[in-house]
C-alpha cells in the first residue's frame, strides 16, 4: 500500500493512494499519518485504510513528505562504497549519523529551494526507512519488526557549507533543500530492502544507479547502530545512505540549479520528483 500525507489549501491530512486516486483516512482515528504510527504502527495505518473516506483528485493535494513531522530524521553517511572512495573517506568503526530538521524538506512535486548562498548545491538519492514500532537498543536480528515502511528521499546537500567546518549540519539543512517521498510503502508490501535499485536522475540524466546489497552497514545494522544512543520512535526516519555519483565529485562537477528536475527512483516504491528554484 502507498500512504500519503498532504494538504488541501492549508489542510493537513493522509491517506491511501490507490489506482483511481486517494483516499483521505484523516476523519478516522487518526488525524494525521503519524497518529496511526503511534498508535499501532504500520498495522494502525493498514487498518485505517480498510476504512472508507473521502476520494481525493491526486493533481489538487500537496504532497508533503510522508511523515511530515517525524522526531528524528537520522541521516547516514558515506554508506556505499563507491561513494566513500570517491569522497576519500576512511572506514570508520561506526556508522557516520547525521540529522536532518523536518524543516530542511519537502514533499513530492514541491520546490527544492537552492539556497543562494551556495553555489556547490547537490543531489544524493536514497533509500530511507521509517520506523514503525518504538525501541532501544535492537538487536539487528529483531530491527525487521520495528520497520513500518520505506520512501524515497533526496539528502539535498550545500556542499560548501557542509565543508567548511567537521560538521555537517549547515550544509544539509537548509530550508526545503532536502525532499522525502513520494509515498510510504509497507514493509510488506516492499519486501526485502537488499534488493533495491536506487537511481537519481537530474534533468532526465542518471547520474547514481546502485542497488542495495551494495550499502557497508544494512538497514538492519543501521536501525541496531541509531538505537544505541537514542530511542526510536513511530515516524522516525532513517536515510541509508547515498551511492557514488554524487554531482560534487564529478569531473566537472554537475551542480543543481534553478529550473534543474531531481528525480529519486527506488524500485518498489516510485519516483520522487523536484524542480529546483533559488530561494
Ligand atoms: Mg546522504
Amino acid at each position: 500500500m502507498r500512504f500519503v500525507s498532504f494538504r488541501v489549501g492549508d489542510r493537513p491530512g493522509w491517506g491511501v493512494l490507490d489506482d483511481e486516486g486517494v483516499v483521505d483516512l484523516s476523519g478516522g482515528a487518526h488525524p494525521r499519518l503519524r497518529d496511526g504510527l503511534d498508535a499501532g504502527g504500520i498495522d494502525a495505518l493498514v487498518e485505517a485504510a480498510a476504512a472508507d473516506g473521502p476520494r481525493l483528485d491526486p493533481d489538487r493535494i500537496v504532497f508533503e513528505p510522508p511523515v511530515p513531522d517525524p522526531r528524528r530524521i537520522l541521516c547516514i553517511g558515506v554508506n556505499y562504497r563507491a561513494h566513500r572512495d570517491e569522497t576519500g573517506r576512511g572506514d570508520t568503526e561506526h556508522p557516520t549519523v547525521f540529522v536532518r530538521f523536518p524543516s530542511s524538506l519537502v514533499g513530492h512535486g514541491q520546490p527544492l529551494v537552492k539556497p543562494r548562498e551556495t553555489r556547490r548545491y547537490d543531489y544524493e538519492g536514497e533509500l530511507a526507512v521509517v520506523i514503525g514500532r518504538a525501541g532501544r537498543r535492537i538487536d539487528p536480528a529483531d530491527a525487521p519488526a520495528h520497520i513500518a515502511g520505506w520512501t524515497c528521499f533526496m539528502d539535498g546537500s550545500a556542499r560548501d557549507f557542509q565543508f567548511a567546518t567537521s560538521q555537517f549540519t549547515a550544509g544539509k539543512n537548509f530550508d526545503r533543500s532536502g525532499a522525502m517521498g513520494p509515498w510510504l510503502v509497507d514493509a510488506a508490501t516492499f519486501g526485502d530492502p537488499s534488493r533495491s535499485r536506487v537511481r537519481t536522475r537530474v534533468n532526465g540524466r542518471t547520474l547514481q544507479d546502485a542497488t542495495t546489497d551494495l550499502l557497508i552497514d544494512d538497514v538492519s545494522r543501521l536501525i541496531a547502530h541509531c538505537s544505541v544512543f537514542t530511542t526510536l520512535e513511530p515516524g522516525d526516519v532513517i536515510a541509508t545512505g547515498t551511492p557514488g555519483g554524487v554531482g560534487d565529485r564529478r569531473d566537472p562537477p554537475v551542480h543543481l540549479w534553478p529550473g534543474d528536475r531531481v528525480e529519486v527512483e527506488v524500485d518498489g516504491i516510485g519516483v520522487l520528483a523536484n524542480e529546483v528554484i533559488e530561494g
